[in-house]
């Protein structure tokens, strides 16, 4: 492993953005800042081109998104050694999450039709006499504010399924990964040249061009990020009501039941604790174990974790931390841990090496402790050893966070899965939910609000308009007329007490 300085904090607000590459700290590209003036031109845009999107319907943008995925995968090496040098993430990692975002795009694409074609629904016996439609309309321009940890995957999640419901999007990627959020919008742009500019369009800056997008009268603001900033956001778009879909932190449990497959479970959760630098939102950050298997559960875990390492040559199980005031959120937490009496049994506070950290699992550690309560977002976990699966439920559920989790155990990970209190849950694996595109995403409580993926992340994008129409009259059944009759009154009086008051 090579240790490499630590990229200078961005926190001055220049008019041109540099795109830093994490290992080096080298500048890889230069990116104009859009302001509020600047995201409303893109708006503008976005709007007179969403007509002509939302006109294309369901077969010419499938066809059109088709072609976006297989521009994106035929260009895979080079959207690949993109991700590595802004973001970091080995070039393997990044082809793996492009495999993700292909998949959503061709769910997206192949299903729109049937997910939000027009639906008939009962019209009830009072209303027997009309026909009863639920037709889905695209919202227009949708606004997409995107973090840098998975930079592809998650704007992907509500960018893909936006679009193939007819929105036209502008997207503000982090201003960590400004580069690669322009490579995947321009894919769009390249694979569909007769379409006009605007449909998929990219704003660059920090939150500030963030804030504009979320005033800037978007129909909707898509966001994935931190908590705080979901909550800025909520608070800011309150003033126009415009919706909000929030994908925000987590602080994710695996359970550890007395009959899971040690191996199996040690292997796959330090893969979500460590993989992409532990910087995943559904990643595995707290683990419960049945006291029973928890010696034998620790020591193959703590063994896997202890072999692998960071680093950005060919064998790094994976590359530096992106953001460098995270490492001083990781350090912070792993030091309370230690002052609160924890013990750290793989690494500790000297694994943090320049813009690398190695894995930490720690053990011991209070419940009220910042490794255990906050979000860590670093290669980093606590274990607990809990007298019962029921302990460890509990244990699970007390977090403000809400996002997803993991469960191992032979029989009963369903029963156990089911108490959890979170929106998504792998069960004998880790984070399979997220490739799996027609499982809704999302969390509960301080982890957000809606959900990417699937049907319903697709309906999330569109609304719902209910049509009634009358197929003919009922003679003397005009209930919703000044021409009602007291006879028919009388006789409804009849039919409700028959239909409603006989239930004892
Ligand atoms: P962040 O909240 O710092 O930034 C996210 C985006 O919001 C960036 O594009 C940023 O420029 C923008 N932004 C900042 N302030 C803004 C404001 N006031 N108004 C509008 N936009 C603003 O998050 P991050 O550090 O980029 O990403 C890491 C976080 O994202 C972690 O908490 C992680 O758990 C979370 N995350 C969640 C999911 C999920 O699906 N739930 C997925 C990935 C990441």
């Amino acid at each position: 492993m090579t240790s490499a300085p630590v990229a200078p904090p961005r926190t001055s607000r220049p008019a041109i953005l540099e795109s830093i590459d994490p290992a080096t700290g080298a500048v890889i590209a230069e990116w104009p800042i859009h302001d509020s003036e600047g995201v409303a031109a893109a708006v503008s845009r976005a709007r007179v081109a969403a007509s002509v999107w939302r006109e294309l319907d369901f077969e010419g943008r499938k066809r059109a998104l088709l072609r976006w995925a297989s521009y994106l995968s035929n260009h895979a090496d080079e959207l690949c050694e993109l991700v590595l040098r802004e973001n970091g993430k080995p070039a393997e990692d990044a082809y793996l999450e492009l495999v993700l975002v292909l998949e959503h795009i061709d769910w997206a694409a192949k299903n729109a039709k049937k997910t939000l074609s027009p639906k008939k629904v009962s019209p009830g016996l009072f209303m027997a006499n009309c026909e009863a439609v639920i037709e889905q309309r695209p919202l227009g321009v949708v606004g997409v504010i995107g973090p840098w940890n998975y930079p592809v995957y998650t704007p992907n999640g509500s960018i893909a399924y936006a679009l193939a419901a007819g929105n036209a999007i502008v997207f503000k990627p982090s201003e960590y990964t400004v580069s690669i959020g322009h490579f995947y919008a321009d894919a769009f742009a390249e694979a569909n040249p007769e379409l006009p500019l605007g449909i998929l369009s990219v704003v660059n800056g920090y939150g500030e061009t963030g804030a504009a997008l979320v005033t800037s009268g978007v129909d909707k603001i898509a966001f994935t990020g931190s908590t705080a900033t979901g909550k800025r956001i909520m608070a800011a778009a309150a003033a126009n009501l415009t919706p909000v879909l929030l994908e925000c932190g987590g602080k994710d449990a695996a359970i550890v039941a007395d009959d899971a497959d040690l191996t199996a479970a040690a292997d796959a959760i330090a893969w979500s604790v460590a993989s992409n630098s532990g910087q995943t939102c559904a990643g595995t950050e707290r683990i419960y174990v049945v006291e029973s298997v928890y010696d034998a559960f620790v020591e193959k875990l703590a063994k896997n974790l202890r072999n692998i390492k960071p680093g950005s040559d060919a064998k790094a199980a994976y590359g530096p931390m992106t953001m460098p005031s995270q490492i001083e959120v990781v350090r912070r937490h792993i030091a309370d841990a230690l002052d609160k009496g924890g013990r750290a049994i793989v690494g500790g506070l000297d694994s943090i090496k320049g813009s690398y950290i190695e894995p930490v699992v720690l053990v011991d550690v209070p419940e009220d402790s910042l490794a255990v309560a906050e979000e860590t977002f670093g290669p980093t976990v606590t274990v607990r050893s809990c007298k019962s699966i029921d302990e460890a439920i509990e244990l699970a559920n007390d977090s403000a966070y809400a996002l997803a989790s993991t469960v191992y155990s032979r029989k009963n990970g369903m029963e156990i899965a089911r108490k959890l209190r979170v929106g998504a849950t792998s069960v004998n694996s880790v984070l399979a939910f997220g490739a799996i595109s027609t499982l809704p995403f999302g969390g509960v409580g301080e982890s957000g609000i809606g959900r990417i993926h699937g049907e319903e992340g697709m309906r999330e994008f569109t609304r719902s308009h209910s049509i009634a129409r009358q197929r003919f009259a009922i003679p003397g059944m005009e209930l919703l007329s000044f021409s009602r009759k007291a006879s028919t009154v009388s006789m409804i009086r009849k039919i409700i007490g028959f239909r409603h008051g006989r239930h004892t």
